[in-house]
């Protein structure tokens, strides 16, 4: 529903209330809210609206900051009030960073030696990336190292045969039962169809329902495009060693692709070279963690790619993708990884280990080292260090209280309150940066709790100066009482008996304000 002019204008200067100093907003306060946010430079929502913060005053009137917020209207809210998937953006990278830094020592398993290719890639390489469903990204290690996908191809190119042939049809050519057995084990369902579209042969079999009238040229053209548009246009490259190769060593595959053609399992007019042909380009796609992650938030985000607000697979036919990727995406692992991790996952012969948590955020790994069923050793260990920390099990209890993982949808001290009491919370633990999103969402900064105790109180008890002297600029209350008759400045007071040094500036602060004591006889200096 569209707001009305009075709602707008409230909500418009609620936001400028909140980053004003002395009637001005700082624009490095808007730039760090967006770096703080995962916001990236090369965003293209954010291009123009960049521009023009950095050609705007170092100090802004409402009028100019009005001016920005027309730029980009939704975005400029959305972060400047600390309403994205992942509201505290910057605890969430440190938790990523510090579970990379963890797994890093983990040099366990071979890189993939069937082809030259592979086996010539530093087996140091170490790479993540995240893409939250608002396209807050963060990047580590060799994030702008180019790999071939292999297997992590599979989805998409399910999702392409999905877009072009619908469920019904396409589920008479593929099943959906995980198969128990590797990636390219010499086997068939009982219809003599293959088990699921991750592993080969079913890849194989969707490859032949893409696009099956046109050029090979034309054909890898489309794909190429989707897999552009899914990273919202970032870079992706086509490794031809690696294709020659796959070519070279594919007696495996093609066996499939013959077997298949036995039990007459292909639509009509498959040519079956084409087929293997298009399964090998699209193992031999390229791409860095960074889009990798980006596709990964698309999947997470019902298709629609979060940079680009795109739609480029239908919701439905995601849900479908990620169903599969649960049941089947970690080859032999498959079971045990929905087990233990619950993450709709899909990894690569190449190291790469694609996750999506629905609704939330899409990550990439990548670290070429494989355990005995392909998988990345150091890569799984990632995905295992994350569902110890998040809850990002499908399955997790968003309300169960039992464990201490974190929940990164949730805003920290709005979960533990709800509502009106975060502004309290947060002025409390001293998050100045909180307690400006609060602001920017409309919080009333003045208003107490139950005991009538107000963020100041809580700022001056726990002597939290940068709080205090951020609620002093918004121009709250100095002299609010508590339902005992207290001022901020009798709580600061009575704690200074015990802490004077602690407690001496935030008394002197209040004073200089004009904060008095409902307790002792306001002194001289007060104004
Ligand atoms: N390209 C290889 C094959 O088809 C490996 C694919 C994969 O990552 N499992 O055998």
């Amino acid at each position: 529903m569209a707001m009305s002019s009075a709602e707008e204008y409230s909500s418009q200067s609620s936001l400028f209330r909140a980053f004003a100093r002395d009637g001005k907003v700082p624009r490095q306060l808007i730039l760090d809210s967006f770096s703080a946010s995962g916001i990236l430079d090369d965003d293209p929502r954010a291009k123009t609206l960049f521009k023009a913060i950095r050609a705007a005053e170092p100090l802004l009137s409402q009028e100019q900051f009005l001016a920005l917020h027309s730029v980009s209207p939704a975005l400029f809210e959305q972060v400047l009030a600390g309403q994205m998937a992942i509201p505290q953006f910057t605890e969430f990278s440190e938790q990523i960073e510090n579970i990379f830094d963890r797994v890093s020592g983990n040099k366990g398993g071979q890189l993939a030696n069937y082809i030259p290719q592979l086996e010539r890639v530093d087996p140091e390489k170490f790479a993540a990336s995240v893409c939250s469903v608002d396209g807050q990204r963060f990047s580590l290690g060799d994030s702008d190292d180019f790999f071939c996908v292999q297997s992590c191809s599979k989805p998409i190119t399910y999702c392409l045969a999905l877009e072009e042939q619908g469920e019904e049809v396409l589920h008479r050519y593929v099943g959906t039962e995980p198969s128990g057995k590797t990636f390219n084990e010499l086997t068939l369902n009982a219809k003599g169809l293959p088990h699921n579209p991750m592993i080969n042969a079913g890849a194989i079999m969707c490859g032949a329902l893409i696009k099956n009238d046109a050029d090979a040229s034309d054909r890898f053209d489309y794909v190429m495009s989707k897999w552009k548009e899914c990273a919202g246009n970032m870079k992706i490259g086509f490794d031809n060693a690696v294709y020659l190769s796959e070519r070279q060593t594919a007696d495996r595959n093609f066996a499939l692709a013959y077997f298949m053609r036995e039990k007459k399992a292909y639509p009509a007019d498959v040519n079956l070279l084409d087929v293997l042909e298009f399964y090998f380009q699209c193992c031999s796609i390229e791409i860095t963690t960074r889009a990798m992650a980006v596709i990964a938030s698309t999947l997470a985000n019902g298709g629609n790619c979060p940079l680009t607000g795109a739609q480029v697979f239908r919701p439905d036919h995601v849900k479908n993708c990620l169903s599969l990727m649960s049941s089947c995406g970690m080859y032999d692992f498959s079971g045990e990884f929905a087990f233990r991790i619950g993450i709709p996952a899909k990894s690569g012969v190449s190291g790469a280990i694609m996750l999506v948590v629905p609704n939330v955020v899409g990550m990439a790994v990548w670290s070429p080292r494989l355990d005995e069923l392909g998988n990345s050793v150091r890569g799984v260990d990632f995905c295992r260090q994350l569902a110890a920390r998040f809850k990002f099990h499908t399955f997790d209890s968003t309300t169960g209280l039992t464990d201490d993982r974190i929940d990164p949808r949730r805003n920290l001290y709005e979960s533990r309150l709800g509502g009106a009491n975060a502004f309290c919370w947060a002025a409390s633990e001293g998050d100045v940066a909180e307690m400006r999103r609060l602001v920017a969402r409309g919080v009333n900064a003045n208003v107490g709790d139950y005991d009538g105790r107000t963020a100041l109180h809580l700022a001056a008890s726990e002597a939290r100066l940068n709080a205090l002297r951020y609620l002093v600029e918004l121009g709250v209350d100095l002299n609010c009482q508590d339902r005992w008759g207290n001022t901020p400045l009798d709580d600061a007071m009575r704690q200074a008996d015990a802490d004077s040094n602690t407690y001496e500036p935030i008394i002197s602060m209040l004073r200089e304000h004009g904060g008095t004591s409902n307790k002792t006889v306001p002194s001289r200096q007060n104004k």
